[in-house]
């Protein structure tokens, strides 16, 4: 496949995303080890304060993006990352783990 003209999707350089510091995964919720706690700021982050964490399921582990806030310390879960940039982060950072296990 070419690519003839780009499309909306921003540069790794130029992506940033406003997000508010709940210290939780909105997938797992109450069930987690993380749920809420944060302490509510409103950050504007880059690709540069994203991190990869994990947590462990039934079998294998699940990896998600995340960022730590600079007030209060805590992870908070961004769901909303391009591919390319989630893919990057994937194959270069080393997942920081979230402390859940569900393993058996
Ligand atoms: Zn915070």
């Amino acid at each position: 496949m070419e690519v003839i003209k780009q499309g909306d999707v921003p540069s790794a350089e130029d992506w940033t995303i406003d997000v508010v510091c709940k210290k939780e995964r909105a997938t797992k919720g109450a069930r987690g080890t993380n749920p809420g706690g944060g302490c509510k700021a409103v950050l504007k982050i880059t690709v540069k304060d994203l991190v990869l964490m994990s947590w462990h399921g039934t079998h294998f582990p699940h990896y998600y993006s995340a960022f730590r806030c600079p007030n209060c310390g805590k992870y908070t879960e961004v769901t909303r990352v391009p591919i390319p940039i989630w893919k990057n982060l994937y194959a270069t950072k080393e997942a920081i783990p979230d402390g859940f296990d569900d393993s058996v």
